[in-house]
């Protein structure tokens, strides 16, 4: 324990001796301090360190320390156009981190599991005024009138964002306690989160099986994880397509058996017929579109059996148009297709479980954070992911 600490208790007890009236009845831990920083999007590309008193916890908040976020693609849109128009803006929704003070009405988190100072959590981004997406789910009520943190507009609170020292969890909010996983797994909660619902949605159409022809398109973060989760799930028989020869072996490092580089055919229909190669002269059974590339989205269908399943994720934005030819792509071939967007709570909790399975049969999943950049280096970790540079790129405290 440092003297900051020290100096922190002493002031908390302090202010309890002096009647301030929430200490009481607040569950405290060491070393919540008065003030802290926050990284606050002042302008288009430049996030300015501000100091802020951190306020009073009321009986339903919960005070994270924050350890660690991850940076979105989101966060990398709103940063270089605020297409949201957010600005000023405490950014930043893949963290996590522990408790250091919370509302002595707060026992359990969204899960129903209990909650203490000390508990290592993430928030879960489910937009509380878009019902379509969580309606399918059983803990729906959980969302209460939660917001997204890291995308809620400035005010008093300030502490909204992961991209900060200290975040402030309001009453209603979904949170999970999440201390059994350690602090990479957790920065990667999110993202996995996306695979583990587009899997779900895959697995609605019937098709994809134990020993399922799999071909995954699309070897950023997004596709490696989808990789990772089939074969947490015994699927083995994975084809993983790209344009990148480093993207494609730790494509394989995480599970795809074999590896087809676009760059090496020319037109949809040769790439379709390298994809039946690889699997030794049969086309893909299913096929997860992981790239945001309409010709891509086009292209997918020719790697496809008749009778086959696509599940398409790459389009979390709008990236334009894409052509197919109904006739030969869809009716003829008589393809199952789903769209797989954001998440539900349910899969949220699916994918603690995720992560300790691909830990435990040794998949390299923690290698996707290839960038850390402390919090005063953030605008530079901001324009790293715009760069494309690296694969998952995070904000780790120290
Ligand atoms: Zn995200």
């Amino acid at each position: 324990m440092d003297t900051n600490n020290i100096e922190a208790i002493v002031r908390e007890i302090l202010a309890g001796i002096k009647g301030g009236s929430n200490a009481p009845s607040s569950k405290v831990g060491a070393g919540a301090p008065d003030k802290a920083r926050v990284a606050m999007l002042v302008e288009k590309e430049r996030f300015e360190l501000q100091e802020h008193k951190i306020p009073e916890i009321g009986d339903d908040d919960i005070l994270v320390k924050v350890e660690g976020c991850g940076v979105c693609g989101t966060d990398a849109h709103e940063f270089k156009n605020d297409p949201f128009g957010l600005i000023p803006v405490v950014l930043g929704h893949e963290g996590t981190g522990e408790i250091v003070k919370m509302g002595k009405n707060v026992v359990k988190d969204s899960a129903g599991k209990p909650l203490a100072v000390g508990d290592k959590v993430v928030t879960c981004m489910i937009f509380a005024d878009e019902p379509e997406i969580t309606m399918y789910d059983l803990n729906k009520q959980n969302v209460g009138k939660a917001d997204v943190y890291g995308l809620l507009p400035d005010d008093d609170v300030k502490f909204n964002g992961w991209f900060a020292d200290y975040i402030v969890i309001r009453k209603g909010s979904t949170v999970f306690n999440v201390s059994d996983l350690d602090l990479d797994s957790r920065i990667l909660i999110e993202p996995c989160a996306v695979l583990i619902h587009a899997v779900e949605r895959a697995k609605t159409t019937g098709i994809l099986r134990f020993n399922s022809r799999v071909v995954v398109q699309g070897c950023g973060p997004i596709g490696l994880i989808c990789i990772a989760v089939l074969r947490t799930m015994g699927i083995e028989n994975i084809v993983a397509v790209d344009g990148n020869e480093q993207r494609l072996n730790f494509a394989k490092r995480m599970g795809a058996e074999k590896s087809v580089d676009f760059r090496n055919h020319k037109g949809a229909d040769a790439l379709g017929k390298a994809v039946a190669d690889a699997f030794g002269g049969h086309y893909a059974d299913f096929a997860f579109q992981c790239t945001g590339n309409p010709v891509a989205h086009a292209n997918i269908y020719k790697m496809i059996r008749r009778g086959g399943g696509l599940c398409e994720l790459g389009f979390f934005i709008n990236g334009g148009d894409a052509t197919i030819n109904p006739h030969f792509d869809l009716c003829s071939k008589e393809i199952t297709l789903v769209g797989s967007w954001v998440y539900t709570l349910r899969d949220y909790a699916t994918t603690f479980d995720f992560l300790k399975r691909a830990q435990a049969i040794g998949l390299p999943l923690k290698e996707l954070i290839t960038h850390k950049f402390p919090l005063e280096e953030i605008n530079e970790a901001l324009k790293t992911n715009l760069a494309m540079k690296g694969l998952k790129i995070a904000i780790v405290n120290k």
